[in-house]
């Protein structure tokens, strides 16, 4: 594995550089900061998107033929890295990463020609809707029914801690459409307009003080038939496709790098009286940072791998495991470094649209909230213990 850049992703660094210096404005930095959940809310990354999307950068990880960038694993690192050291808005991941891979995989011709642009402008903004009760880690068993009459599916049922709901016009759902003996069988893959009658979205607010997640209710909601993807029963096969994608497909260890940097920077000020004197929390601190060195070199060596066209396979698990781990550390020292500032809780949200003075420095805002949102990070796409089965059997053939 060569880990130097060569002169022209070099010249690539620069032009990723200008691109963000010239989009990104203080605006859209300074609510990405003050953001505990882990996107952005659709507000704030709207122009960023739309730059993205003029600028041909939408999809990095997309054929070309779909407008994706033709870049190489190197570039798409380095595009990763400038835009967590930037400080760029979060962007959902259901679209780009998630659905669109999906759809360029099994999606009819219509539906590549429809919804594929519609997902690189931002125009349409989706959620997952694959978690039901009593059937989160054990998805297959997930009882949202969709019963074909004539030329559409009535779907009946509902999702729970549907990601952004609230804001998605569009849902890819595993809906039950045969009663089969494996239940996985049953399954199919069908993509949901969010403005049919018959759909009630209820909110959750979560531990941190955040509305990110809700319950979704379907009451004889009509979907066409040709709104499903790929065969009918082969939901299954295509949803595990995206999971891999959804917990592989990131270049997370850039993000973290600057997470630690911003605690980093709490702790030498004197807004928390030097917290980095204390060896306790220099000990930590360096800790996490090597668990960052070592999470980036198995992201380096995936990388490697996608260059020659295989997708992430079970390493995504191992990658999913050891990103929420790191991430819950870095949340867990921000906590310890503001110490008892943590106990002045603001229920306003968003913080970047807060017009009164906060009780504590303006940086410290998010760091709880952070912390008990983070909480989740080894919960969604699949918790730590799934994971580590999925290890245990893949990775490790035990
Ligand atoms: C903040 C947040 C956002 C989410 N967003 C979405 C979304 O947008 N769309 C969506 O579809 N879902 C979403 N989810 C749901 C998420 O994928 C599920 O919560 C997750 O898969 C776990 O399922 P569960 O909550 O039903 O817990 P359960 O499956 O009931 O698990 C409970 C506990 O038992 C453990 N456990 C279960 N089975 C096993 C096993 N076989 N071996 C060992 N341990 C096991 C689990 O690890 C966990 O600790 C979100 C969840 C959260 C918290």
């Amino acid at each position: 594995m060569d880990l130097t850049f060569s002169t022209e992703e070099r010249a690539f660094e620069s032009e990723v550089r200008a691109f963000i210096a010239q989009h990104l404005t203080p605006e859209m930095k300074r609510a990405q900061a003050l953001t505990p959940s882990v996107f952005s809310e659709p507000d704030v990354v709207v122009s960023w998107q739309k730059a993205l999307h003029e600028k041909g950068w939408a999809a990095p990880g997309w054929p070309t033929e779909y407008g994706g960038t033709g870049w190489t694993p190197a570039q798409r690192w380095i595009f990763e890295a400038e835009c967590a050291r930037a400080g760029v808005p979060t962007l959902s991941p259901m679209g780009v990463k998630m659905v669109g891979p999906v759809i360029i995989g099994f999606g009819t011709p219509a539906q590549k020609n429809y919804y594929l642009p519609r997902i690189l402008s931002g125009e349409d903004y989706w959620c997952q809707g694959y978690s039901e009760p009593g059937s989160g880690s054990d998805l297959a068993s997930l009882k949202t029914r969709a019963v074909r009459n004539g030329d559409h599916y009535i779907v009946n049922g509902t999702k729970i801690w549907t990601t952004h709901a609230h804001y998605a016009n569009r849902m890819f759902a595993l809906v039950r459409t045969n009663e089969t003996p494996r239940q996985q069988d049953g399954i199919s893959f069908i993509l949901i307009d969010m403005k049919s009658p018959g759909i009630t979205i209820r909110p959750i607010l979560t531990i941190g003080g955040d509305h990110e997640v809700n319950q979704v209710f379907f009451d004889d909601v009509r979907v066409p038939v040709t709104d499903r993807v790929g065969e009918e029963g082969k939901g299954w096969t295509y949803g595990k496709y995206l999971l891999e994608f959804e917990r592989g497909s990131g270049i997370a260890s850039a993000k973290l790098r600057e997470a630690l940097k911003t605690v980093l920077d709490l702790a030498e000020s004197d807004a928390t009286g030097r917290a980095i004197d204390d060896p306790d929390i220099a000990i930590r601190m360096s800790e996490i940072e090597v668990d960052i060195d070592t999470l980036e070199m198995t992201e380096l060596r995936v990388l490697s791998a996608l260059q020659t066209g295989q997708n992430p396979g079970a390493v995504s698990s191992l990658l999913k495991l050891r990103v929420s781990e790191i991430r819950q550390a870095v949340t867990r020292l921000g906590v310890e470094v503001i110490g008892n500032d943590g106990l002045a809780v603001e229920p306003m949200r968003p913080f970047y649209k807060l017009n009164q003075t906060p009780a504590i420095p303006e940086a410290m805002l998010p760091v709880v909230p952070e912390y008990l949102n983070g909480r989740a990070y080894t919960i969604f796409g699949g918790s730590s213990e799934i994971q580590r089965d999925i290890v245990a059997k893949m990775v490790l053939g035990l």
